[in-house]
């Protein structure tokens, strides 16, 4: 199995690059993000719960985070690989994902961290805040929040993967095809 952590901060192309690198590998899209936006738009109970830590830019809590993500992960058993996007933000997720891979015979393959500086990531959130509708977008002091909690909580996870050899880092300024380019020649070097 290829099995992916697509990092980088918020704003830093990891959706862009997914819808990309599953039409080309036949991966399985794991968004943690786009699951707890679906999961607001349907009024469910894990939803209304999520809405109260996304809207202040938090982190929603582990417990609730990683069951989600291995209900998920358990929905698809015919899946060739997966990309992890948005997962793992803490090293509890991290941890609870490696068990969760081992567990079925599996690991994940590497992690392709998008590097960009917090300067263009606040001009592009602010940018994509208008007509993507996500109110986490549109307040910056929400933005620069989640730009705290990634330096604080979320960069840990790269000394994770980088210990199990697994870490690739990539620039995440340019032309999108570009950095697609980068992408497929950091998978190409690690899987077979
Ligand atoms: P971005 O990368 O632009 O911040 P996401 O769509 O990945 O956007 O995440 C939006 C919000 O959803 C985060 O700010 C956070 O509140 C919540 N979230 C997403 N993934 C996780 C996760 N793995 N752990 C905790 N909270 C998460």
């Amino acid at each position: 199995m290829l099995n992916i952590v697509l990092f980088g901060p918020p704003g830093a192309g990891k959706g862009t690059q997914s819808a990309k690198l599953i039409e080309k590998y036949g991966l399985v899209h794991l968004s943690t993000g786009d699951i707890f936006r679906a999961n607001i738009k349907g009024g469910t109970e894990l939803g209304n719960l999520a809405k109260s830590y996304i809207d202040k830019g938090q982190l929603v809590p582990d417990e609730v985070t990683i069951g989600m993500l291995e209900s998920e992960v358990n929905k698809v058993p015919e899946a060739k690989g997966f990309i992890f996007d948005g997962f793992p933000r803490t090293q509890q997720q991290a941890i609870a994902l490696d068990t969760l891979l081992e567990q079925k015979g599996t690991a994940i393959s590497m992690m392709l961290a998008l590097e960009v500086e917090e300067e263009e990531l606040r001009k592009r959130l602010l940018i994509r805040g208008k007509d993507s509708g996500r109110p986490d977008d549109q307040n910056p002091e929400v933005i620069q929040n989640r730009i705290n909690v990634y330096n604080n909580e979320t960069m840990p996870v790269k000394d994770f993967y980088t210990a199990q050899g697994k870490y690739k880092g990539i620039n995440g300024l340019g032309e999108i095809e570009a950095i697609f380019n980068d992408l497929c020649n950091a998978i190409g070097e690690t899987a077979q």
